[in-house]
């Protein structure tokens, strides 16, 4: 018998190169969803799942994706130790079909240390297609242990894997063949004692690359022409800004054109759910105050969130999902990759950039792929100058508010797209600037030299892709909108309904910003929601707007058209929508990102560089915005 844990779970880890399909592997096990992206080194920390055959319950632990074992990077020691530790009972190794040889090395290293071993050959669809047939039953009798074919987005591969770790899990460790066994004895002892590691490795790796020839049939190449033809007009230099600013604006014009109309009929709907909850609650003779509390203050901003904040949301997702399966977010980081180094900075940080796009949070913990520590931090601290989706839905109801006009239409959305897309390429722009600055500053050095593997271009799963950026990012992001919009819903109430001496709280505190917020070209109830609205930024538009509504009469709210009437009933000019807009682009991030910045980077003076810079960054635009538009008005 192996070791077994407290509760009878056999621990098996799961092991390989980046990019294999480990994590639809993993998934397809778990029945969990992993968030898999197309690049390598995402996963950092690791993840666990449960699956069970028969009587058996195994928990998998994914660990990060690494081309050896040696302590070189971060994902190669986290994976080294974690097997040397020893409480992975089976290692399941899984590899690339097309490119035996380099994985190889990997699974021969992991042999020297795990003593059961599964081996999954894995894309066996995307080698046929280049014309690579690896002999899996070869393989098999060479090495001593189980080799599964399969291809992980099929379902049917997991019962053969769970079938492999069921034969060997409880049965005597294989002998290793006699003409493995000294070299992965010198290599286990290297590992261990960390001493002579290159020296082992290359005497494996010469032997990885004979047995992955001998088991090879096929002539393919391992780069497709395919592959070789769409990089070179992806990544060309004449083509590759272009492209990357099309297919930004192609993004942002679907979400725009598609979102329009769902907003539109979520805001009838809501409001028409609110007035039917008020009729209830008076029916039920609630006193006036809490259906005030429940109706005008917590289902108004909830509804509000809801309403503009969902429909963008979840079309961008799924198109930005369908991106980074392809393969593409990589190709960005390659473009990307000298104007990141004229700042002294590292070409993955573009991957981060793109990341903080879906959630700035994730994207300073994405900030984990990068190596050296400077650069890291560089990417950390500008990572929410790039509006976040929290607040670009926001930017967009600004822009069709009041920059483009109420007309809808193929024209106006067009419009619309332009103006976000500039918008996102004044906080990219800032992003260089920023990181050039700091890197001329606090985090002085030169960039280190870095590789990036560029991924096959594969063939995004749409359905998968659809529902796990609506179940996972969509869902995630609102729900906690939504539990930020009650309390906050109902601050604002109770604060628009007490009243001290001659005005309300809300009128008090507003008045006390108003002045600094004039001259940011805002007013003091948008300065005050911007404040209110730290836990998540979507709260911001609508605590504006509840704000606004408490001091006059009840209007019933549905389409942009109406939101746009309360605003310039309260003294809004197009001045005051971009104001309103570049402080959305550049002010303090949300309390989770900030959390998130402290606990990567351990320490309170970083965390508040984090949100000083961008505050800083946005209010002197602001003064600069008014001061010109008090001039023109
Ligand atoms: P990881 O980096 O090793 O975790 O790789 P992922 O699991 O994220 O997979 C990378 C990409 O390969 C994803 O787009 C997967 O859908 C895709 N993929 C995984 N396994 C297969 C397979 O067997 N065949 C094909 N065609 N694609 C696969």
């Amino acid at each position: 018998m192996g070791l077994t844990n407290e509760r009878h779970e056999r621990v098996i880890a799961l092991v390989g190169n980046p990019n294999v399909g480990k994590s639809t592997v993993f998934n397809s096990l778990t029945g969990l969803h992993q968030h898999t992206g197309n690049w390598p080194g995402k996963t950092v920390s690791g993840a666990e799942g449960r699956c069970r055959s028969g009587e058996t319950v195994y928990r998998l632990v994914d660990t990060p994706g690494t081309y050896s074992l040696l302590a070189r990077s971060a994902e190669e020691e986290v994976t080294r130790e974690y097997l040397l530790h020893g409480e992975a009972e089976v290692a399941l190794v899984v590899c690339d079909a097309a490119c035996l040889s380099r994985n190889l090395l990997l699974l021969l290293q992991v042999m020297a240390i795990v003593p059961r071993v599964v081996v999954c050959v894995n894309l066996l669809d995307e080698a046929a297609r280049r014309s690579i047939y690896p002999d899996l039953a070869g393989l098999e009798a060479l090495l001593g242990v189980p080799v599964v074919g399969t291809v992980a987005r099929k379902k049917k591969s997991a019962a053969a894997l769970l079938a492999a770790l069921d034969r060997v899990i409880d049965a005597p460790p294989p002998v290793p063949p006699a003409f493995l066994s000294p070299l992965l004895e010198r290599c286990r002892l290297s590992l261990r004692e960390g001493k002579e590691q290159e020296a082992a490795s290359a005497a494996l790796a010469a032997r990885a690359e004979e047995i992955g020839h001998a088991v090879t049939r096929g002539e393919g190449e391992p780069y497709s022409r395919r592959d070789r033809r769409l990089d070179r007009f992806l990544t060309g230099r004449r083509s590759a800004y272009p492209i990357m600013l099309l297919l930004l604006l192609l993004v942002l014009f679907i979400t725009i054109v598609g979102a329009n109309y769902p907003s539109a009929l979520l805001a009838d709907g809501f409001s028409w759910l609110g007035n039917l909850f008020r009729t209830c609650l008076s029916a039920l003779e609630a006193p006036p105050w809490l259906i005030g509390l429940l109706v005008d203050g917590v289902w108004r901003v909830l509804s509000q969130v809801v309403a503009v904040m969902l429909p963008p949301m979840a079309i961008f997702f799924p198109l930005f999902t369908l991106l980074e399966d392809s393969g593409y977010l990589p190709r960005i980081a390659y473009n990307l990759d000298r104007p990141f180094c004229a700042c002294h900075a590292c070409g993955k940080q573009a991957l981060t950039m793109c990341m903080g796009f879906g959630c700035n949070a994730a994207g300073v913990v994405g900030c984990r792929i990068i190596d050296s520590p400077r650069e890291r931090l560089l990417a950390v601290l500008t990572n929410s100058l790039v509006p976040c989706n929290g607040r670009f839905p926001a930017l967009l109801a600004l822009i069709s508010m009041f920059l483009v006009g109420a007309a809808g239409g193929f024209a106006a959305s067009l419009l619309s797209a332009c103006l976000l897309t500039l918008f996102i390429l004044l906080g990219v722009g800032m992003t260089f600037l920023a990181t050039r600055l700091l890197s001329a500053t606090v985090l002085r050095g030169l960039p280190s030299s870095f590789v990036l593997e560029m991924p096959p271009f594969r063939r995004p799963q749409i359905g998968r892709v659809i529902l796990r950026s609506l179940l996972d990012r969509t869902m995630y992001v609102l729900g906690r909108a939504a539990a930020v919009a009650v309390p906050a819903g109902c601050l604002i109430w109770l604060m628009a309904n007490v009243t001290v001496g001659e005005g309300s709280l809300l009128q008090h505190a507003a008045a006390f910003l108003d002045p600094f917020a004039t001259l940011l070209g805002l007013d003091g109830m948008i300065l005050l929601a911007f404040l209110l609205g730290l836990p998540a930024n979507e709260i911001v538009l609508p605590l504006v707007l509840m704000g606004y509504l408490s001091a006059g009469a009840p209007v019933e709210l549905g389409s942009l058209a109406e939101m746009r009437a309360v605003f310039v009933a309260n003294g809004w000019t197009p001045v005051t929508a971009l104001c309103t807009a570049v402080f959305f682009l550049f002010h303090w991030p949300c309390s989770t990102t900030l959390l998130t910045v402290k606990k990567e980077t351990g320490s309170w003076g970083y965390t508040a560089i984090c949100a000083a810079l961008p505050t800083a960054i946005g209010m002197l635009l602001c003064l600069l915005i008014a001061a010109f538009g008090r001039l023109a008005y």
